[in-house]
């Protein structure tokens, strides 16, 4: 039976989400906070690029849109370090087996694409400027305001959906309900901010530095990371503390940001001409992560960022949201499109995950900034890159949580750090340099059994 099916917020996930409801023969109407974003300029220093993997293509599947996405983005087949005296490494490839790279996509192109589509179909009727102020998740009921007017809209469907980001009003009304279903939400920031910066095209469009690689310049307690844009630019995103010297809270100055960038990062000071006006005009963004549920009523459900914003150093957070949306899908399929049922056996399954997943992306802010670079690690990725090869059916903490969307974020979480640990001891106490086949056979069965 067709259901009206409210959604708030048109990011990625919500978009996505009324792609599928309404394939599925529901009718959707799809709230916006902001204006048309294809109509309006992105504001400065608002993650311009994100990295999309095969999780968030898997999800793409569903709508028809895994060769449109790829159609705009860049192929990026491992990490390039750019070392503090200068030069970088050899690039660092995503896996051992050709193929498995992630891919750099413009967050407002991928938006559009999924928009662009939404525009096409029938029973979507998306409404910009309808910014959501109050939700009643028991009534499936949202009340707001158009734009920056006090002309107000109130709405009921028979189901809600909140899918509006990290700052969540749908959530906000999971809260005042908190008592009656036992309501938790945690907000943990990371201490660490950051900002965009660019590294503009080079002549005619070109790229200054590697096109195809995610770069990084590990500094121990901060880093910048530079992902490619389809125009040669590059987005460039410092990584750094609010507090404690160097930190966002001393970099005041033109001379003082100046200072940091030449001591640190002098082979960037060389490519981003506007970098003190770029960094002086573009926001600093705070990064945390939210944990909450129960998820649910009877009528409405919390999906996406809304439901568990995580840091972004696993570049999973738009793909985590983006699976939510199959997950989703398939609990509809599994009890034939019964709401209620549907939610409590999707809020069962995926919450594991999602906590895995936040987990993951913390600790793995701490391996990009502290031991990219470290040669156990090194040593670590070189054996996971020879095991991808020889093995089809071995893959490392990072390939599982990229690579395998068969397996969930939990299990990843699980078997990779397990597998972590065993080759980190490994690396620590042998000399991996010339490693025989017959050792490489003896790793491979060891982590089969941890
Ligand atoms: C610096 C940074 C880098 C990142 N890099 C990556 C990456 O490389 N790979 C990756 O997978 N993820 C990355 N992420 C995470 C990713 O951006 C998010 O996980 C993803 O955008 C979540 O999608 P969403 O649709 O749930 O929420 P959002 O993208 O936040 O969309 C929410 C939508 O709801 C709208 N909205 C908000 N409030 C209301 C309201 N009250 N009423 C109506 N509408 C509302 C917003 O305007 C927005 O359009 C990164 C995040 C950051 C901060």
């Amino acid at each position: 039976m067709s259901s009206h099916v409210i959604i708030t917020g048109a990011g990625l996930c919500g978009t996505l989400l009324a792609l599928q409801l309404a394939h599925r023969g529901h009718k959707v109407t799809l709230l916006e906070k902001r204006g048309d974003l294809r109509k309006e300029e992105m504001s400065a220093g608002r993650s311009i690029n994100l990295a999309l993997s095969d999780r968030g293509l898997a999800a793409l599947d569903l709508v028809g849109l895994r060769q449109k996405a790829l159609d705009i983005s860049i192929p990026m087949l491992g990490r390039l370090v750019h070392i503090k005296g200068g030069g970088t490494t050899m690039l660092l490839p995503y896996s051992g087996r050709a193929g498995e790279h992630i891919q750099s996509i413009s967050r407002p192109g991928l938006n559009a694409l999924l928009l662009d589509a939404a525009d096409e179909h029938p029973s979507i009727d998306i409404l910009f400027n309808h910014g959501v102020q109050y939700a009643d998740v028991k009534g499936a009921r949202v009340i707001g305001t158009k734009g920056s007017t006090s002309e107000t809209f109130d709405l009921t469907g028979d189901i809600l959906i909140g899918t509006d980001g990290a700052g969540s009003e749908v959530r906000n009304g999971f809260m005042q309900i908190g008592s009656t279903i036992r309501f938790n939400y945690s907000l943990q920031w990371l201490d660490h901010g950051y900002k965009e910066l660019e590294i503009p095209a080079g002549a005619e469009g070109t790229w200054q530095i590697e096109k195809n690689a995610l770069h990084i310049w590990p500094r121990q307690s901060f880093m910048v990371i530079a992902l490619p844009n389809l125009d040669g630019s590059f987005t460039v995103t410092l990584f750094l503390a609010y507090d404690g010297t160097p930190g966002f809270n001393h970099l005041n100055t033109d001379q003082e940001i100046l200072k940091f960038f030449k001591d640190e990062f002098p082979d960037l000071v060389a490519l981003m001409p506007d970098l003190i006006a770029d960094f002086k005009h573009h926001p600093t963004g705070a990064l945390g992560t939210v944990k909450c549920g129960p998820w649910h009523t009877d009528r409405a459900l919390l999906m996406g960022d809304a439901a568990h914003a995580v840091v972004p150093f696993y570049g999973q957070g738009m793909n985590c949201s983006m699976e939510d949306v199959l997950k989703l899908d398939q609990c509809l399929d599994e009890v034939s499109e019964n709401w209620p049922k549907a939610f409590e056996i999707y809020n069962a399954g995926r919450k594991k995950d999602a906590d895995a997943i936040a987990d993951l992306a913390v600790e793995n802010y701490y391996e990009m900034r502290d031991h990219v670079d470290n040669p156990d690690f090194i040593a670590k990725r070189a054996i996971e890159m020879k095991l991808e090869k020889k093995y089809p059916d071995y893959a490392s903490k990072y390939n599982l949580v990229t690579f395998c969307e068969q397996h969930p974020y939990s299990y990843a979480k699980e078997k990779g750090n397990r597998q972590d640990k065993w080759l980190l001891a490994y690396c620590n106490q042998t000399d991996t340099s010339n490693l025989s086949e017959e050792e490489l056979e003896r790793i491979y069965k060891a982590l089969k059994e941890v």
